[in-house]
């Protein structure tokens, strides 16, 4: 990791037309690159070389083909997090002076997507698309926005500076510039990544209200990062924690997966018990993990499932999300099926306020109850007719899994396992967020 060097290094690019070569509108006033003036809001910038062979040429060639154009453009958010922690990133986000129109007129192969939010997908071969935002602030920071917003409707574009501090936490606020080598740190966060610790921008309480979600964003972080949370977050993620259920509900349930798929499933949603959050999201779990004495039951295999689940997913990648949300709910899907007379119907009904609740979708509902009503014929190694349905790998991985965490034999049912190919399903999530 770099040195810092809080100096006002104001760098010297040349005047280059900034409205780029096919730009339809004259009219449109030049924007400085850079501001000629140290100010207030300027960047702590550190030294960093990040490892170049981990980044993606496509993204250096749209980084390099804005500023060039006279723009500011820096890779921002997540990866520059996960290489400064020298992890792979999943994707590679790109951040931008230049107005969605004006990253439109300079490539090609490019198109404005969102209504909400307008950003710019840069579509390269393979189907690989990258993701060129416009620098945006956060409409509540001031009053006067109505202009702006009327006519972007929630578009409200601004300056680097508020585009870093209308992000969720330190350590996703950092901004790369390639060429220059530096990190740009307006919140703090390269010290926070150096020890290791989960902090907001600003009041966490304040942050939480604004964007519930950014609970659940903060336990993921933590989970998967190994990074502590500070005791103040802390404190406020357990005093917020009920504003989750104001939540849009699709977003709560995306990001339950999100908990489980970043391969430190286990550590992730016990965080969510110990704070709370799992009270207010998934209660029929966590009475589950309160009741669960010191012996062999129904919290301890949820404990080793959730061990399975991590496994899986380092050795394969992330699982499927019919068989993480199975997985999840196993146990307390089966006491709510202990002395039911109809198991189906048992299952349904403990399903029903999940749908309500979380907007855990129907098809999810649909694969869990049928891959659940199976398991019986699977152990007994008689599939049947299932063993046709799309269901029956998924099927399959969650009885795997149910047989290690109880610790049974699993090699009967391995060797109907899919080869390793057929199991990488998907990536996670990878789609625009916020
Ligand atoms: P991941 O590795 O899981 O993709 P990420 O940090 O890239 O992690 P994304 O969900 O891809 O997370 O979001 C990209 C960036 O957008 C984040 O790094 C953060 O700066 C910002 N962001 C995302 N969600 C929010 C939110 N709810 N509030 C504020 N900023 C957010
Ligand atoms: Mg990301």
């Amino acid at each position: 990791m770099g040195r810092s060097t809080p100096s006002y290094t104001v760098s010297d690019f040349p005047a280059v037309d900034p409205r780029g070569r096919d730009h339809d509108d004259a009219q449109a006033p030049p924007r400085p690159r850079v501001p000629a003036e140290p100010g207030p809001n300027d960047p702590t910038r550190h030294d960093v070389v990040l490892d170049e062979a981990r980044i993606d040429p496509d993204v250096q060639k749209v980084v390099k083909r804005l500023t060039r154009a006279g723009f500011e453009a820096y890779l921002v958010g997540g990866c520059v997090r996960d290489l400064l922690l020298e992890r792979r990133p999943k994707d590679f986000d790109v951040a931008t002076s230049a107005r969605p129109e004006e990253v439109r007129a300079l490539f090609r192969n490019s198109r404005i997507i969102g209504r909400r939010f307008r950003l710019v997908h840069v579509l390269f071969h393979g189907g690989k698309v990258i993701e060129v935002a416009t620098f945006r602030r956060n409409p509540k920071d001031e009053a006067d926005e109505g202009a702006e917003l009327l006519i972007r409707s929630d578009n409200v574009f601004g300056d680097a500076h508020e585009d870093a501090v209308r992000r969720d936490f330190t350590m996703n606020a950092l901004f790369y510039d390639l060429e220059a080598q530096q990190i740009l740190d307006w919140c703090g966060g390269m010290e926070d990544v150096r020890r290791r610790v989960v902090h907001t921008i600003g009041e966490p309480e304040v942050r939480f209200r604004e964007d519930p979600i950014r609970i659940l964003r903060a336990l993921k972080f933590a989970g998967r990062l190994g990074f502590a949370i500070t005791p103040d977050v802390y404190d406020a993620i357990v005093y917020c924690r009920e504003a989750l259920a104001l939540a849009a509900r699709p977003r709560v349930s995306e990001e339950i997966l999100r908990l489980m798929r970043g391969g430190q499933a286990r550590r992730t949603i016990y965080l969510a018990w110990e704070t709370g959050v799992l009270d207010v999201l998934l209660p029929e779990l966590s009475s589950l993990l309160y009741d669960d004495g010191a012996g062999e039951g129904a919290g301890r295999r949820l404990w080793r499932l959730l061990d399975t689940i991590d496994r899986r997913t380092n050795e394969d990648g992330p699982l499927d999300d019919t068989v993480l949300w199975a997985l999840l709910l196993l146990e307390p899907i089966r006491e709510a099926c202990e002395g039911a007379p109809d198991r189906g119907e048992a299952v349904a009904d403990f399903l029903e306020p999940l749908v309500e609740r979380i907007a855990l979708s129907r098809r999810y509902a649909d694969g869990i109850r049928r891959i659940v009503a199976v398991l019986p014929r699977l152990y007994a190694g008689r599939p049947g007719r299932f063993a046709k349905t799309e269901l029956f790998d998924l099927a399959v991985e969650v009885a795997l899994a149910d047989l290690a965490a109880r610790g049974e034999p699993t090699e009967a049912l391995e060797r109907l396992r899919p080869p390793p190919q057929a199991r990488r399903r998907r990536g996670d999530d990878g789609r625009p967020a916020h």
